[in-house]
């Protein structure tokens, strides 16, 4: 018999687990429920692309950066007082987590590089791939540091000019990892898993319900209510509120950051994608002459407004670093921005949530949800057909969902004693997002 199974959430890391799921078993029938965020705001979309293993997922947030992030005005990070009062924990976690966990996020990033390199062998998508990336440093020390650390090869003052950027003093180039175009992606992979009869249905919000006899109801305005044998939480950021609502709090902040897309007059605007470092801006390449500016890390919730300073501020860094860039020879052609769902300890969250037996969450990927979705869609769907998934015991421990809480706490009180009664009714809305 065809099991049912639903994912809470469209973005890249719901895309891959369906994809996953299709292929290791063509008969089970899929439904991804996605609420309808703004188009602008779907982090899936609008990121910098970069696939690189060798790219921390949180950026060190230690007690002096975060009282510095608090005040400063252009800072590459920025934590809002209210969010950092609302959620000390989640801060002092990632400030005990710095320098945690390097290598197994790592580890797991190049198995999901791999499986990017054979996904775009086998689909031959077009995804404007570029290979190469670079890590652009002011201080040549701070290269051969990252150099020791992760690789690659260091690149002097004038293999950076002749790429195209300048006021660099080193970088590392790490040859294998690579850049794609996030919305070619996502929309290849959305038009794949659709032909292989997979349901993409868009609500407003959704209620789940664990019924006495332990199968997953879940209620949507447009659909009635449809039951399920597994379910699926990877709706990035706001998977905390949908996971809370069922008894368990994943530690899930969003970190926000923005998107800028422009048409050069010029053929070429620089050889390789890169990462500014010292400003956390990403650039990256599309067939040449558009160039995809990302920056910032902004720990505000889900804020949407975005001061203009910002932005000049971000055009006026790749003015200043890209030799072809500048605002007369470009036009904008797009802009967005996306909230990353940021755990405290540098890795996602990845299996079955606590206290259920086929629920299970897949979220938490911060700044590295594009890399390491294949790898979160080949775990996921080996654990929901009850297969070991393809990867070393030690990761799978450290992503597990039991090293945060189950909690008792919810606003919904009679949601509450529906849980301990075995029938929990847990409704997500609009009004919660
Ligand atoms: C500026 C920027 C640059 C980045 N650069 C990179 C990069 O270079 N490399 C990299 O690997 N990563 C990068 N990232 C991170 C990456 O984009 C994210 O980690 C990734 O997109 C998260 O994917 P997701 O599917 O978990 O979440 P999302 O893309 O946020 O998708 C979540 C989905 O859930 C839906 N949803 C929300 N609430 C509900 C609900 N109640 N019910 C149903 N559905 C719901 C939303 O509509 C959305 O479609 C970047 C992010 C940003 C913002």
């Amino acid at each position: 018999m065809s099991r049912n199974i639903a994912i809470i959430g469209g973005g890249i890391v719901g895309l891959f687990i369906a994809y996953y799921l299709n292929k290791l078993d063509s008969s089970l029938k899929i439904r991804i429920i996605d609420k309808s965020i703004d188009q602008k705001h779907k982090a899936s979309i609008y990121n910098a692309g970069l696939i690189t293993p060798s790219f921390s997922p949180l950026p060190d947030l230690s007690i002096s950066d975060i009282a510095r992030y608090v005040t400063a005005r252009n800072s590459p990070i920025r934590v809002g007082l209210g969010e950092l009062f609302k959620n000390l924990k989640w801060f002092l976690k990632a400030y005990r987590s710095i320098n945690k966990n390097p290598e197994l996020g790592k580890r797991l990033a190049e198995i999901s590089l791999n499986m990017y390199y054979e996904f775009i062998n086998e689909s031959n998508a077009d995804l404007d791939m570029v290979k190469g990336v670079l890590a652009l440093f002011m201080k040549s020390k701070d290269a051969e540091d990252m150099h020791k650390l992760v690789g690659g090869r260091l690149i002097d003052q004038r293999d950076i000019e002749e790429i195209g950027y300048k006021g660099f003093d080193g970088a590392v180039l790490i040859d294998n990892e690579i850049a794609i175009n996030p919305a070619k992606l996502y929309r290849y992979l959305y038009e794949y898993i659709s032909k292989q009869g997979i349901e993409f249905q868009t609500v407003d919000d959704l209620r789940i319900r664990i019924t006495s006899d332990k199968r997953i109801a879940i209620f949507t305005g447009k659909l009635g209510k449809i039951t399920y044998d597994k379910l699926i939480i990877a709706a990035g950021s706001w998977s905390r509120d949908i996971c809370r609502a069922i008894g368990y709090d994943p530690y899930i902040l969003p970190a926000r950051g923005i998107v800028r897309l422009y048409r050069s007059m010029k053929e070429k605007i620089v050889d390789k994608p890169a990462l500014l470092e010292d400003y956390g801006i990403g650039v990256s390449i599309h067939k040449n002459n558009v160039i995809r500016l990302t920056g910032y890390f902004e720990l505000i919730g889900f804020n949407t407004r975005i001061e203009e300073d910002r932005v000049n501020n971000l055009i006026r860094i790749a003015t200043k670093h890209i030799k072809m860039f500048n605002e007369d020879s470009v036009e904008l052609i797009d802009y967005g921005m996306g909230f990353r769902p940021c755990t405290p300890d540098n890795l996602p969250v990845i299996g079955k949530v606590p206290g259920y037996e086929d629920i299970y969450i897949a979220s938490g990927h911060c700044r590295l949800g594009v890399t390491l979705s294949p790898v979160t869609g080949h775990i996921i769907a080996s654990m929901v057909n009850d297969r070991k998934p393809n990867i070393d015991e030690e990761l799978l421990l450290a992503m597990s969902p039991d090293r945060f809480p189950r909690i008792r706490k919810s606003g919904d009180t009679s949601l509450l004693s529906a849980i301990a009664a075995g029938s929990a009714t847990a409704a997500v809305s609009s009004s919660s997002q």
